[in-house]
């Protein structure tokens, strides 16, 4: 679709800032590749309304936006909710974006290439609309709503088919010259690790995302390494996957542990890397793979604690994300809130 960022930026500009104060309400969308979740959140980020379908892929991006309409219709229907009191709506896209022109430039998991995604919704519900990439959103969730608040300077990591981050600096979401900014997954750990999907080799994703933990349980299997995995997916070898590994290791598995123990030898040495660029109070850890908890945290915070340098590392602390799955979804609604220029969540 060609593009004009124009009409995306005046509707916003031209919103007098009284509206959006009175207007008290935030929609959010979270779009996957799996599926898609549209909710009505209040400013406390609270979710009053919400509504999940599956991502139609196969439908294209006309079809996809389509479902998004739908599923705001029915979120705004069910709740009661009247167009004065909707501030806008925030849309959480993977992939690149551009968000000045309400592009999605790049999205690998929906097959996308240079969609226009804000102007259609913007469009169809007269609000303000905004876009950035998911992990941003989840990260603007979890410091204003969830494990970082309070927090001015922090990092959040998803961790799970890919490893993405978001990053706060004093307050502020750092999105970088292209949007792109907080790429740990694409850090190189090891020179001549494996290749990675993004065209490196050695790459953190390439070497501790969900992925690459099956992939090192099913190659110990095959080498005829005597593991209770086996069992668990009922002698079924390609069905070990991260959680099974995470699993088998709290029962104590040594194949699995020492599994466990690399990952987060990898995890911890992106980490350090990362808090000593950038200096962070805290570093969040979500996504699927993080659901291993503190087996998984742990040892981070060790390989930390003799990593990073010794101020920095004295001055961070690593926890578990907070607010799970609805991270993305109510991170796109705040969303509205930080693009009409708000630095924290409004008090309840
Ligand atoms: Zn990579």
């Amino acid at each position: 679709m060609a593009v004009s960022g124009a009409a995306v930026r005046v509707a916003t500009e031209q919103l007098p800032v009284r509206t959006i104060r009175q207007a008290s309400l935030l929609l959010g969308v979270d779009l996957g590749g799996g599926h898609m979740s549209a909710a009505l959140v209040d400013q406390a980020g609270r979710i009053i309304q919400r509504r999940k379908a599956p991502t139609a892929v196969e439908s294209g991006p006309d079809g996809i936006i389509s479902s998004i309409v739908e599923l705001l219709r029915e979120v705004i229907s069910v709740s009661g909710a009247t167009k004065r009191e909707l501030a806008g709506i925030g849309l959480g896209i993977p992939g690149l974006i551009d968000s000045s022109l309400g592009l999605s430039i790049f999205s690998p998991n929906l097959f996308w290439h240079n969609v226009q995604v804000v102007r259609p919704i913007e469009r169809e519900f007269n609000l303000p609309t905004f876009m950035d990439n998911d992990v941003r959103c989840a990260t603007l969730a979890e410091a204003w709503y969830g494990a970082g608040r309070g927090v001015s300077n922090l990092i959040c990591l998803t961790i799970g088919t890919g490893i993405g981050s978001g990053l706060m600096l004093e307050g502020q979401l750092v999105r970088g010259a292209t949007e792109s900014a907080g790429e740990i997954g694409h850090m190189t750990i090891e020179k001549d690790g494996p290749p990675c999907n993004c065209g490196n080799r050695g790459c953190l994703e390439a070497l501790a995302a969900g992925p690459a933990i099956a992939r090192r349980a099913r190659e110990a299997v095959n080498r005829g390494v005597d593991t209770v995995m086996v069992a668990m997916v009922g002698g079924q070898v390609d069905r070990i996957d991260a959680s099974v590994v995470a699993q088998a290791a709290r029962q104590g598995d040594p194949v699995a542990w020492e599994i466990i123990e690399l990952t987060a030898l990898y995890l911890g040495i992106g980490i350090a890397n990362y808090i000593n660029l950038v200096n962070p109070e805290l570093v969040i850890i979500g996504g699927g793979v993080a659901q291993a908890g503190e087996l998984l945290l742990a040892p981070i915070r060790r390989v930390v604690g003799q990593r990073a340098m010794k101020v920095q590392a004295a001055a961070v602390r690593v926890v578990p994300a907070r607010l799970g799955e609805d991270a993305g979804v109510i991170g796109a609604a705040a969303l509205v809130l930080e693009r009409l220029g708000e630095s924290g969540p409004r008090a309840e």
